[in-house]
């Protein structure tokens, strides 16, 4: 939208960000520490995004925590490899851009605000054949945070309904590690968080969350509570319309606020932070390939519709990887709005996944993008793939998670609501059956599990190489011998979830610059209007390097594009407003 904004009459701030993802509430505290006023508008009634609903963890090599450990990284490593995983699609001056305000803005954080991050060491980056890969110690994620710092607003925060859960109590990504991996003392630590979570008395009454949280709940919180010591305001309930442009510099936007259009100034600039376009059936039918279905995400049922992508086009940007996705494998959530994740079951032992001709495509443990990619050559190479299946036995039924499915030692299937057996998940005494009930070719499923019975005796997969590269072998069972990876689909009876190319959001976006500047097709910024998160074309490329590729750059540009805002604040008025991001 072009037109004014009436100095005096609208509300103004200098910056306004447009989301309350972690990218977003970072962008609007650097730039209320650099002198400047901020307001966040979100357009559901709950803030914290699909971030809230993340792991939290971010990807930031060479941080002062791996130094400390002794682990030997390096800057050029470091960009050698996103470089590589860019495969070409990233001007080099936006990957170093990356890789050296994450580390200065891990730093900040720390110092200026309730995210304290903590190195994550084994979290294998997700490509270690390519130049510059590490087997950990370029993952962090979210300290534990108490949530009674959050005081009433608590109540707005988005709470994820879809991440794994132990009787209530949260773990941190090391906590998931530890368990579904099956690393000594594992046990022990279920014990204690369970405990730890149900005796704590106070606040047990007072809320079903556990206080000591975790992941992108940690994240989203103390980001908040960041927000609320320095009195930022967020708008809930405002949904972004438009930009306001004037004399081809964007100085506002309009948005609803209580079935009313609003107009509010932006002085300095607008950040855009309002996530992909992943709940916008049409914009999926028109960028991402086929099929595709806006009800596969595992992100907030009603946000990230791809407005402010589609302001910023209209404002003239350029977009790029438009026909990507954050993928990851997802199975329907029963009764839920939603769908789960399949980050584990994958690359635990006994698991199979294949096409409708009964055939395996892929590695079941690759890297969740890289899987939902395979998902799709396989449906264009052999009409196969959408859906896939997973399908294991009794013995993996019984140890481990299988989707919605708790393990059968804790909840068995007698306690599994009724409706759930041919809607949620399959059951058959023979693969014959089970093949039948899930129109899956019988002979070629039989093949297939023969096949894999035979790799678990020997331990290594000829055909996909399942259980050789450390990020499969990070969530394997580390007792199952001779790989944590594999082992026998024997034991009736069979079970089958049906597997969909589901997404943790969209990775293209408006095309931006290492400010965050959002660029025309020309090449030329757009003065006053940024792009962070999903919402921009991802730095990472097509790939998805290692764990905290989406969320590491979602923050990390949202601390670029404030500092950039505060620093041509003070070039153009020279009004005391001191840019500080060159010294830090
Ligand atoms: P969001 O966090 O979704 O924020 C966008 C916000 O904008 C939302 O609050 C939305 O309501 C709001 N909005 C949308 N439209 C408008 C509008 N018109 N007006 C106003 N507001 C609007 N990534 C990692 O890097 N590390 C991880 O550990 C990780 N784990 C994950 C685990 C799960 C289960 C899931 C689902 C995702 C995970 N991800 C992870 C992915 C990551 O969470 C997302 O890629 C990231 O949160 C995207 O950030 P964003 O700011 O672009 O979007």
């Amino acid at each position: 939208m072009s037109g004014s904004v009436e100095a005096g009459r609208d509300p103004e701030f200098d910056v306004v960000v447009v989301g309350s993802g972690a990218g977003g509430m970072v962008a609007a505290i650097r730039a209320h520490d650099q002198g400047l006023s901020a307001l966040v508008v979100e357009k559901t009634d709950k803030f914290g995004g699909t971030s809230a609903m993340s792991g939290g963890g971010i990807w930031v090599p060479n941080t002062e925590q791996s130094k400390k450990a002794g682990f030997k990284d390096s800057p050029e490593e470091a960009f050698e490899y996103v470089k590589a995983a860019a495969q070409g699609r990233v001007p080099e001056s936006r990957i170093r851009a990356y890789l050296e305000n994450a580390l200065k803005l891990e730093r900040w954080l720390d110092e200026n605000t309730h995210l304290h991050y903590l190195v994550v060491p084994k979290y294998p980056d997700y490509y270690a054949w390519l130049p510059g890969a590490k087997p950990g110690y370029r993952t962090m994620e979210p300290r534990r945070f108490d949530a009674r710092k959050l005081g009433d607003e608590l109540k707005n925060l988005r709470i994820p309904t879809n991440l794994i859960s132990m009787a209530g109590a949260s773990m941190s990504q090391i906590d998931a590690y530890v368990m579904v991996s099956k690393q000594p003392g594992w046990m022990l630590l279920v014990l204690w968080r369970v405990l730890g979570y149900w005796t704590d008395f106070p606040w047990r009454l007072k809320s079903k969350v556990d206080r000591r949280m975790t992941m992108g709940t940690a994240m989203a919180a103390s980001l908040r509570a960041s927000m609320l010591d320095r009195k930022i305001p967020l708008w809930l309930n405002t949904p972004f319309e438009d930009l306001i442009v004037e004399d081809g510099r964007v100085v506002g936007i309009t948005a609803k606020q209580g079935g009313k259009t609003i107009r509010i100034r932006a002085r300095r600039g607008v950040i855009l932070a309002a996530g992909g376009f992943e709940r916008n059936q049409e914009m999926r039918e028109k960028y991402l390939p086929k099929p595709t279905d806006s009800h596969w995400p595992v992100t907030p049922p009603e946000a990230n519709t791809g407005d402010a992508i589609a302001a910023g086009i209209k404002a003239g940007a350029a977009v790029d990887l438009m026909d990507m996705l954050w993928g990851v494998p997802v199975v329907g959530e029963p009764g839920g709005p939603s769908q789960r994740a399949l980050f584990v079951e994958r690359s635990l032992p006994g698991s199979v996944m294949v096409n409708k001709f009964g055939k395996r495509f892929v590695n079941e443990a690759l890297a969740y993008p890289d899987l939902v990619n395979e998902i799709y050559k396989d449906k264009e190479k052999t009409g196969g793939g959408v859906p896939a299946w997973l399908i294991i036995d009794a013995d993996f039924r019984r140890k481990y998670l299988f989707g919605p499915l708790m393990p059968g030692s804790i909840q068995p299937d007698s306690r599994l609501p009724k409706d759930w057996l041919g809607k949620v998940f399959f059951r058959a005494n023979t693969l014959d059956e089970l093949a039948d009930q899930i129109g899956v070719d019988k002979a070629g499923l039989k093949d297939t599990i023969a096949r894999m019975n035979q790799y678990a005796k020997e331990g290594v997969d000829p055909e996909f190489h399942r259980g050789r590269d450390p990020i499969d072998l990070y969530y394997g069972d580390s007792t199952n011998k001779p790989n944590p990876c594999l082992a026998p689909i024997a034991k009736p009876p069979f079970y089958a979830l049906q597997v969909y190319p589901g997404d943790t959001g969209t990775k293209g976006g408006l095309l931006t610059d290492e400010h965050a500047q959002v660029l025309t097709e020309a090449g030329q910024p757009i003065p006053g209007l940024y792009a962070i998160g999903n919402t921009s074309a991802s730095v990472m490329g097509p790939s998805y390097p290692g764990p905290g590729s989406t969320l590491g750059p979602a923050v990390t540009f949202g601390w670029v594009a404030a500092n950039h805002i505060a620093s041509v604040a003070a070039a153009e008025s020279n009004s005391g407003v001191i840019a500080r991001n060159a010294a830090e």
